[in-house]
């Protein structure tokens, strides 16, 4: 069995098409996402769409709460804020239900799946080092635990601290060590200095994981961004993955 392990798709149609057809490419049959399917981009309708019907488990992102309900968007950055503002104007209310029974963690035979944190799934903190990784696998109670978020793919190993891999080499094996957390990147806004869509496959057979990094139409995304009316900076950010 291999698994598509998909993170911050952010309603970037394009980049969620090009890794569906490299996933599948891969021998993926399952497709599980980390959260945030929409906000940032132009098309959270299709984006949620196609998530919503792929065979796998999605959990909830903090951009998929906000786009979901009514509430205050304090806290968000004010170009996030304007997507998600334009984002409920243009999802319909079975949309948005379905956004509102997304649940904070899921578990998946021997993983976690996580949008942020695993102490404290809705506070949405960050996961950047040792010490945020190390109080996330306190309480992870499978041998994986992929997670989101940060836009930035990594390994943690428990005991180990921050650990290599490489990125579309076919069939590394895990890292040893009893926990991982890995961050699988961002689909639809990476922010890693690679402009390339980013997701993770899981061979549960193998034990193998490995990051993947898909070229996609951006320059179609980013006009797309701006012909929705939507702030130029997040049109100009997915062609520098910054
Ligand atoms: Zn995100």
């Amino acid at each position: 069995m291999r698994c598509a392990i998909l993170g911050d798709i952010h309603a970037n149609l394009q980049a969620l098409e090009a890794v569906l057809a490299d996933a599948r490419e891969h021998g993926c049959s399952e497709f599980h996402c980390l959260g945030d399917v929409v906000g940032y981009n132009a098309n959270p309708r299709e984006c949620l769409e196609i998530v919503r019907n792929l065979p796998g488990a999605c959990v909830l992102g903090n951009h998929d709460k906000a786009a979901g309900e009514e509430g205050s968007l304090e806290g968000f950055s004010s170009n996030a804020a304007l997507s998600l503002e334009w984002t409920r104007t243009i999802l319909d209310a079975d949309q948005k239900a379905w956004l509102g029974s997304l649940r904070p963690q899921r578990q998946i035979r021997k993983s976690t799946l996580v949008h942020a944190t695993l102490d404290s799934p809705e506070s949405w903190g960050y996961i950047r080092a040792v010490p945020e990784a190390d109080l996330s696998m306190a309480c992870q109670r499978t041998p994986l635990c992929f997670t989101g978020h940060t836009h930035v793919p990594k390994v943690f190993g428990q005991g180990v601290g921050e650990m290599l891999f490489f990125e579309n080499a076919d069939g590394v094996e895990l890292p040893k060590s009893p926990k991982l957390l890995i961050n699988a990147g961002s689909v639809g806004q990476p922010r890693d200095h690679d402009w390339r869509a980013a997701y993770m496959i899981h061979d549960e057979e193998v034990g193998g994981l490995w990051l993947r990094r898909v070229e996609y139409d951006v320059e179609s995304a980013s006009r797309a961004v701006l012909d929705a009316g939507l702030p130029a900076k997040l049109a100009e950010r997915l062609r520098t993955g910054a």
